[in-house]
């Protein structure tokens, strides 16, 4: 078991700074998900953690030792690849008993390790199978019980389901979270999927251009996103942004967009000038009555629900309701937004707290 602490680490590559003073805790037995678009610097950070990689500055604890120096072989650590490399030649259970070989325990000893870790992955079936002709699915099996072998503290896993089709992916990641919530091994796992983060993660920590933007629990990032570049990240569709010009603060409880009052949580926090209004699609309310005006440009029916497109004077927005709700294309209707679900943006797209 690890808690893992990373204190202001940055990682340049001569001129180019890929990791920018990051900080944030892991705790023992948790599923951490660093998430963020391509060249965010997620596997960066996650070969400095490992140990493949050593940090320009800062600094790395596993279970309150400094590590950052160390060479990936003194951390108590596996590292799960996207492309995993089975040695082809062996069987399946010489590939997942080859790290207790290696590491010269007894013959008998491996062989029980071997199959407990083949019931856990329900792979028991395939142990004397060659690994040549296994399915996609069967060989992410066999590198994840290589890796499990050895009881690691703590692993590593880079986009392990990145090659995988939609269908096989959404499987793999149910089996991947109910394997940590039986071995309880902390697991930090890079991804740049929006959706696989929150499906998974106990945690998530968003990076943008090698920079921590939030760092927190699936539902506070998506609730209480902390910048512009978070809101759009997450959710689908993201939540909409709607600029305008303004002062808030004082406890002030409305803003006026389009010379529509629109309630918000009293401001605690203040600001003035170009601000953002955050709203996310399902807390849009389409209402003939209300002040803010919209004409619907489209509909998109996702079944129980539909994405209504509206354009509004501040720009295009996105609604979620339900598909018998009617939409006709073309016309004028009123927004209403729900004032405990707004999230504030000052000019420098940080939100501001209620
Ligand atoms: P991806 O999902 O595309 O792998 P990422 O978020 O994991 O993206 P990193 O692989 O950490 O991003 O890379 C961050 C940035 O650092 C990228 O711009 C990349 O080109 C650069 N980089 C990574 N490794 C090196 C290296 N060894 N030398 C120079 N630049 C590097």
């Amino acid at each position: 078991m690890a808690q893992i602490v990373i204190k202001s680490l940055r990682k340049e590559f001569g001129a180019f700074t890929a990791v920018q003073s990051s900080s944030f805790t892991i705790e023992d037995g948790e599923f951490f998900m660093l998430l963020g678009p391509s060249g965010c610097g997620k596997t960066t950070t996650l070969r400095m953690i490992a140990g493949l990689e050593l940090p320009t500055s800062g600094e790395i604890f596993i279970d309150g030792a400094e590590v950052s120096q160390k060479p990936a072989s003194q951390r108590d650590i596996a590292f799960v690849f996207q492309m995993f490399a089975l040695y082809p030649h062996m069987n399946v259970r010489k590939n997942i008993s080859y790290p207790l070989v290696s590491q010269g325990m007894k013959r008998d000893q491996v062989r029980v390790k071997v199959n407990e870790v083949a019931e856990i992955l329900g792979i028991t079936s395939i142990l004397e199978k060659p690994v040549g002709g296994l399915s996609g699915g069967d060989r992410q099996r066999v590198a994840l019980g290589r890796a499990i072998v050895r009881d690691p503290a703590c692993f590593l896993m880079d986009e392990p389901l990145g090659a995988l089709d939609a269908e096989f992916r959404e499987h793999m990641a149910l089996e991947l979270r109910a394997l940590h919530d039986r071995m309880r091994a902390t697991t930090v796992y890079v991804t740049h999927d929006q959706l696989e983060a929150m499906q998974m993660g106990d945690k998530i920590v968003v990076m943008n251009h090698g920079v921590v933007e939030q760092f927190g629990r699936p539902q506070e990032i998506y609730d209480w996103p902390a910048t512009t570049f978070v809101a759009k990240f997450i959710g689908s569709p993201a939540m909409n942004l709607l600029n305008f010009n303004g002062m808030v603060g004082n406890g002030s409880a409305e803003v006026t967009l389009s010379d529509a009052a629109i309630p918000i949580p009293p401001m605690i926090s203040g600001a003035n000038g170009p601000l953002t209004l955050g709203v996310r699609p399902e807390h849009i309310r389409l209402d003939d009555s209300a002040a803010f005006r919209a004409r619907i440009t489209a509909a998109e029916y996702l079944g129980t629900t539909q994405i209504i497109t509206l354009d509004t004077a501040h720009g295009p927005v996105k609604a979620r309701a339900p598909s018998t709700n009617a939409a006709p294309i073309g016309a004028t209707t009123g927004l209403a937004f729900d004032p405990r679900s707004i999230t504030l943006f000052d000019p420098s797209g940080h939100a501001l707290m209620s």
